[in-house]
């Protein structure tokens, strides 16, 4: 099913998602934005568009109840795949969801990066991040070196296959494609590019989920930003976005999420 938002945004019938993903920055101060945040998700967007925002762990139970009642979702950043243990430093997806916690990302491009995660790896946090009750967003993306090598497609589609388990669906798994070129750098890939990559993911995951895999978002990532959001939400089997650095500011984020107004 395909539909047309008033403002001309394509929706394909789904229900769009802007996830803000905070890193490792903020302290306590920086709920404020979240408490912005909040106050802003007002009835017109919230009829519109979801919003997701996983603040780094140490906020996750004050934001929880900061966003509490307002239904802008909070979320993680990462899970550890088992549900306890002897795992010093590591959180399970069990302890995000007490603190509040409703999603979890994996496999983002710094994890698979800077803690070796492979997609068997992140395929197992996806899969504790479901027996927790979180939906999991699993990421996934070219390096620059792959894409000037004409291997994107190729790429994205074993990580998909890799990262992503059976009895993936629409209501537990959202994937965010984000080439680790853009990520922070304020380069976007191209129109063409980002819907040649969406149409893939979207033709993959119909073939291996069927209806549940026509019904998953698929969210784009990487230098999103209130300028270019409008363009780059409206393209096709485009439904949503995952923003790293413009999420830490309301007035960027609400930007954003305006695209769906
Ligand atoms: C990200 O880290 O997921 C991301 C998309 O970052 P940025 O928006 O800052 O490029």
């Amino acid at each position: 099913m395909s539909a047309t938002s008033t403002n001309g945004l394509r929706t394909n019938g789904l229900r769009p998602l802007v996830a803000g993903n905070w890193k490792m920055n903020g302290s306590r101060r920086a709920l404020r934005e979240l408490g912005m945040m909040s106050e802003g998700y007002d009835a017109g967007l919230r009829a519109a568009v979801d919003l997701l925002v996983c603040p780094p762990a140490t906020l996750m139970q004050a934001a929880s109840v900061i966003a509490l009642g307002s239904r802008v979702a909070v979320g993680a950043q990462d899970c550890h795949a088992e549900e306890a243990g002897a795992f010093t430093g590591d959180i399970s997806a069990a302890m995000l969801a007490d603190l509040g916690a409703t999603a979890v990302i994996v496999g983002h491009s710094e994890r698979r990066a800077g803690h070796r995660e492979t997609n068997a790896q992140v395929r197992a946090k996806c899969e504790a991040a479901w027996r927790a009750g979180l939906m999991a967003v699993v990421c996934i993306g070219e390096t620059e070196r792959e894409r000037d090598a004409g291997k994107t497609l190729g790429v994205i589609g074993r990580q998909l296959s890799g990262s992503v388990p059976d009895g993936a669906g629409a209501a537990n798994t959202v994937i965010a494609y984000e080439p680790v070129w853009a990520i922070g750098t304020g380069r976007t890939p191209s129109n063409e590019q980002i819907v040649e990559v969406h149409g893939a993911i979207r033709k993959a995951l119909a073939r291996r989920f069927k209806a549940e895999g026509r019904g998953m978002r698929i969210l784009y990532g990487g230098s999103v930003k209130p300028s270019n959001a409008d363009e780059i939400l409206k393209l096709p089997e485009v439904n949503g976005a995952l923003v790293g650095g413009a999420s830490l500011k309301a007035v960027d984020f609400l930007g954003i999420a305006a695209a769906y107004r």
